[in-house]
């Protein structure tokens, strides 16, 4: 990323975001509203593609881990017994003079406001971040209800249930991704913190004596689903171990991600003791114990938990990928112009190969080029404009490889083929050419 200080490319990420389709601020045209975003054409499509990989490598390729979709509004009582309307809030700090709001755990001095330096703030007051609303025709103290804060809650409420019809014995899990909901304080860092974001969590059950074996096999499965799967290097990824525990947890770590602006949490992996089930147990009088026939013994299962933002492995993809090198160019005056590239993996690219043709008089060989790639790979056809200028719109969306139809391959039968990163072309024949890629985007 050059010389660029942090701000200015997190402000070059979100120009390039809008410009190019992928994410932009929600309700624009009404000037927006702070902490929601909207996911443009290739956002959505690659946000999908995180999320499908994810899923395929957390639930579709295990036997011992089942899915489940469970709704944004829950009975209230689920709330009152995770703890998060007593508990799930953070203080908040008014600045008198700026009018500004801050966390006052991420103030460095809580005497002191970060944007104005003034003194003149409010004392700390707690702020729930739950987001509430009515259900049915009363808007009374009755007939409130909850927005999910998180995905995992009504999880643990199916835990017996989808047990019971998946046939699963303990150790199993249960995944899920969906929208969560937060009244953050205050949103920062684009997509970072937002109010309205995607989880994907996994809630592992199994046998409290197992509990630290899986912790462990969780954390090194989730660090490699980042350097395997998302290509992060492991040097932009570190792994913080909570000093301060919850009562009845037994370990829990942070994946962190460093962004422009500093190391940030992906990714939490929690050993979350036996709490969840008991609670629930509690308030709704069901029993949620599990007889385990193989030990002989009737227990509550211990949980070890995934729990990561879509929307924060999203960013850090974008982070990773954001490149601008010098290259030449034929604009006039001019002999070297920035390019900007997002070194995005194939895999998840919204278009994973572009069809260029030369001249808009190739069509008829192009297009059939067109149609068959578009059968095994996200593919986009684009004849408008000079050859430099498309090739420079494909870098910006992370297009990995661009075929181009010369006239050449009126006569050769062969295309070039050009690799985004390396900038390398090569001559490839036709009818080889769907191999050739499925090899480079599937390896
Ligand atoms: P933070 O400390 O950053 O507020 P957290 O510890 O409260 O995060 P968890 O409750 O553990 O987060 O949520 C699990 C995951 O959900 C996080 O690792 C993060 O990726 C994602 N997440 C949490 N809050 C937000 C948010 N406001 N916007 C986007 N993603 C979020």
């Amino acid at each position: 990323m050059g010389n660029s200080t942090p701000n200015d490319t997190m402000a070059k990420l979100v120009a390039l975001c809008k410009r190019r389709g992928f994410i932009f601020q929600s309700s624009e045209i009404y000037d927006g509203i702070n902490g929601f975003w909207d996911y443009g054409p290739y956002g959505v499509t690659m946000r999908r593609e995180v999320e499908k990989l994810w899923w395929k490598y957390m639930v579709e390729d295990r036997e011992n881990v089942v899915g489940l979709d469970t709704t944004i509004i829950c009975n209230p009582r689920i709330w009152e017994a995770s703890g998060h309307l007593a508990q799930f809030s953070d203080d908040m700090i008014d600045c008198l003079k700026c009018k500004k709001r801050f966390r006052s755990d991420q103030m460095e001095d809580v005497g002191v406001c970060p944007a104005c330096g003034s003194k003149e703030l409010t004392e700390p007051r707690e702020f729930n971040l739950m987001m509430k609303t009515f259900v049915g025709p009363v808007f009374d103290d009755e007939h409130v209800a909850y927005l999910r804060a998180e995905t995992c809650q009504p999880i643990f409420v199916d835990f017996d249930q989808t047990r019971i019809t998946s046939r699963q014995k303990v150790p199993f899990g249960i995944a899920q991704t969906g929208k969560a909901f937060r009244n953050e304080i205050n949103p920062r860092f684009f997509t970072f913190r937002s109010r309205e974001f995607v989880q994907m969590e996994m809630e592992f059950f199994c046998h409290d004596e197992e509990a630290m074996d899986w912790y462990a096999y969780w954390r090194a499965q989730r660090w490699a689903f980042y350097t395997d799967l998302l290509g992060f290097p492991e040097e932009s990824l570190r792994i913080h171990d909570h000093d301060k525990l919850a009562h009845y947890a037994k370990a829990a770590l942070d994946i962190e991600f460093e962004y422009p602006f500093g190391w940030g949490e992906m990714e939490g992996v929690h050993h979350r003791g036996t709490w969840d089930l008991s609670r629930h147990s509690e308030f709704s009088g069901k029993d949620q114990t599990y007889f385990d026939q193989e030990r002989n013994e009737r227990y509550l299962p211990t949980v070890v938990e995934t729990s990561c933002g879509l929307d924060r492995i999203f960013l850090a993809l974008l982070c990773k990928g954001y490149k601008e090198d010098m290259v030449a160019t034929r604009k006039e005056g001019k002999q070297e112009d920035v390019r900007i590239s997002l070194s995005l993996p194939p895999l998840v690219a919204p278009v994973q190969v572009a069809v260029l043709p030369l001249s808009k008089k190739l069509a008829d060989t192009a297009q059939p080029v067109y149609a068959d790639l578009k059968k095994a790979f996200r593919a986009e056809y684009d004849a408008t404009g000079s050859i430099g200028k498309r090739y420079r719109r494909q870098d910006e969306i992370g297009t990995p490889f661009c075929v181009t139809v010369d006239f050449e391959t009126l006569e050769d039968q062969c295309v070039t083929v050009r690799d985004r990163d390396a900038m390398t072309q090569e001559r490839i024949a036709l009818d080889q050419l769907k191999t050739f890629l499925m090899g480079k985007i599937f390896a």
